[in-house]
């Protein structure tokens, strides 16, 4: 399988320019700094010679008789002053710095006048490049404040990269086809025609068919939108603009929408083309009335409807949109001329699994032991970016196990990394703590045992792996679509088992199962607001945007959501206690044994049930 090589470095791109614009900035204060030496060097240096005289003691010794000459030079603001008396000249100046030669004159003009001090101004011609490096060194905060605003503006983006093109100007195509991308056949037959059409417009024009303009696919992260928009540019043979929602996302108003307008300015100097939006919910949410940033987004938003209603018949632009949130995007997108098509791509199923599991597996070694389909059993709910990540890991893994192949435990392992996180096995634990993990985790298995609609423990073990002390892993061999009632509230058991353990056998709870209640309690919950399973509530959705909504249900019905929720819990820690209390020899059967092997595997969990 080729890899998404010709994916945007765009992150790299963003940080050349970056670091370009700093180097740009250090030349500049080079620069700068450099002028200010020069200047220094020319006129600081003379003066810090020089004598300097106190405007004070200018005036008493004008009155005092003691002046000979006053000398000053337009443009500078150091007056030269020679004193009255015998000897050189040179031996006599003194320097007075002032802030303005014009006022000082129109001052001293007074009393130069009585006491017939000699007054010269002289128009001393000034080095140009003196000149340059006196107005640069004077304009410096200006300068340093301009660079500034021009460095924030480039990072955010203004400098007009409006999406990453594949193919068009470089004549490049992305190289991804559909054979590359595995399952999802009902989806790539409903994209065909969007290639046929990119192929030859002018048939279907011909024809008298409108041509869809845009269209949306709904997902999860991972399960392979970008990589179905960029096989549909592929088949067709055009190029691929890639732009990223959050890209127009900008700080200074109007920037967002301008780069949308180059962005469609772009595909159509090069179309037939595809462009692609990915995360389109950053730009795409939903409008309100609010200001700032808000009104921001509105902009871009709108200037995306404006460019969309406006393509030409005969421009062959495909725009296609990825998001995982489409509850938030605002209705005006997906009228009709907009985003008017809408395909969902799902989480793989079994044979889509193990579909992607061999497709991801042609260029690596594998032993004779791995079995694909085992392994798309055990990964339900598995999109395909985790699936090639599995295989990726477990590649890792077998190379630093030495194994000249991957094997299936490699693989196996991967997966656990991949879920419950790195085994853990050098992480010193006490007695006591193994002692009270071993009873919990026993306790999830014996109870799962008892509950019809829970699948069957694969494997449990006491050895940490991520943050978790120990785990019971659960076979998964079907790929559900429905979830029913009962699974739901026998899952809450299975859950609470870990708890009821601790409490039957040790007499004590510990923060071990915080997290088996945050699921619990999230089941009760959503059984309650979004899927309407509660008796006395009945088919009624409490999902809103806003609390505020809650208000129209009324005061009865909130707490009555609380309540049941605290019955469901209830009911399912007293249950998992019970069937605990029934089955104490087994439990602890299974916790001693997890003392002394630390793991149990699902056959040996199997035979303390004969
Ligand atoms: P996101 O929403 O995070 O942008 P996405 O849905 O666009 O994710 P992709 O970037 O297309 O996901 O997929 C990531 C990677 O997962 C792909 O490059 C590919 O390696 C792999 N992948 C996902 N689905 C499939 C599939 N059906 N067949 C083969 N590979 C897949």
């Amino acid at each position: 399988m080729k890899k998404d090589n010709d994916k945007p470095k765009g992150k790299n791109r963003k940080n050349n320019e970056i670091l370009k614009t700093i180097v740009l900035f250090i030349l500049l204060i080079a620069c700068i700094v450099g002028a200010g030496t020069i200047y220094y060097l020319n006129n600081g240096k003379d003066k810090a010679e020089e004598k300097e005289l106190a405007y004070t003691e200018l005036i008493t010794s004008i009155n005092e008789g003691k002046i000979e000459k006053i000398e000053m030079t337009t443009g500078s603001n150091s007056v030269k002053v020679t004193l009255a008396g015998e000897g050189e000249e040179k031996e006599r100046e003194k320097t007075l710095l002032v802030p303005s030669t014009q006022a000082f004159m129109e001052l001293i003009q007074e009393k130069v006048d009585k006491d017939g001090i000699k007054l010269e101004l002289n128009q001393k011609p000034v080095n140009p490049l003196l000149k340059v490096a006196d107005s640069l060194f004077s304009l410096l905060p200006t300068i340093l404040l301009v660079v500034l605003m021009l460095m924030i503006i480039k990072m955010q983006g203004l400098g007009g990269d409006s999406g990453k093109i594949y193919g068009g100007e470089d004549g490049r195509k992305p190289e991804v086809r559909f054979e590359d991308i595995a399952g999802l056949d009902e989806e790539k037959g409903e994209l065909i025609e969007i290639v046929d059409f990119l192929k030859k417009p002018q048939a279907y024009l011909d024809m008298g068919a409108k041509i869809p303009r845009g269209i949306l696919l709904y997902g999860k992260p991972g399960t392979g939108k970008t990589l179905i928009a960029k096989a549909i540019a592929g088949e067709a043979g055009v190029p691929f603009i890639s732009m990223s929602g959050s890209e127009f996302i900008e700080m200074f108003a109007g920037l967002g929408a301008s780069r949308v307008r180059k962005l469609f300015e772009k595909a159509k100097k090069i179309s037939p083309c595809i462009i692609f939006i990915d995360e389109i919910d950053a730009i795409g949410s939903r409008r309100t009335s609010n200001s700032g940033s808000e009104t921001e987004n509105n902009q871009t938003l709108n200037q995306l409807l404006v460019e969309m209603d406006g393509f030409e018949t005969n421009e062959t632009i495909i725009v296609l949109a990825a998001t995982n949130r489409p509850e938030m995007l605002d209705k005006a997108l997906l009228r009709p001329g907009r985003f008017d098509r809408q395909i969902t791509i799902p989480a793989p199923d079994l044979n889509g699994r193990e579909a992607i599991l061999k497709l991801h597996s042609q260029n690596k070694k594998f032993a004779s032991d791995v079995d694909f389909k085992s392994i798309a059993g055990d990964t339900a709910g598995f999109t395909g970016a985790e699936l090639a990540n599995v295989l990726n890991e477990s590649a890792i893994i077998a190379t630093r196990n030495k194994h000249d192949a991957i094997t299936n435990s490699d693989i196996e392992n991967a997966v656990k990394k991949i879920t419950v996180g790195l085994e853990k096995t050098n992480r010193v634990i006490s007695d006591k703590d193994k002692r009270l993990t071993a009873y919990h985790e026993a306790g999830h298995a014996v109870v799962s045992k008892f509950l019809p609609t829970q699948t069957d423990v694969k494997e449990v073990s006491i050895i940490p792996r991520g943050l978790a002390g120990g785990y019971t892993m659960y076979k998964t061999n079907e790929d559900k679509f429905y979830v029913s009632k009962t699974e739901l509230l026998e899952k809450m058991v299975a859950l609470m088992g870990g708890r009821a353990a601790e409490k039957i056998a040790l007499n004590e709870i510990s923060t071990g199962a915080s997290n088996d209640i945050e699921v619990a309690t999230g089941i009760a919950k959503d059984m309650l607001t979004v899927y309407g399973m509660d008796d006395k509530l009945g088919p009624i959705s409490l999902k809103v945007d806003d609390p505020y909504q809650l208000q129209i249900f009324g005061e009865k019905v909130i707490d009555e959501v609380g309540n049941q929720i605290q019955v469901l819990i209830d009911t399912a820690y007293r249950t998992a206690q019970e069937i605990l209390s029934a089955n104490m020899n087994i439990l602890d059967a299974v916790a001693m044994t997890l003392l002394e092997k630390e793991k149990i595997t699902s056959e040996e969990f199997e035979k303390f049930f004969e």
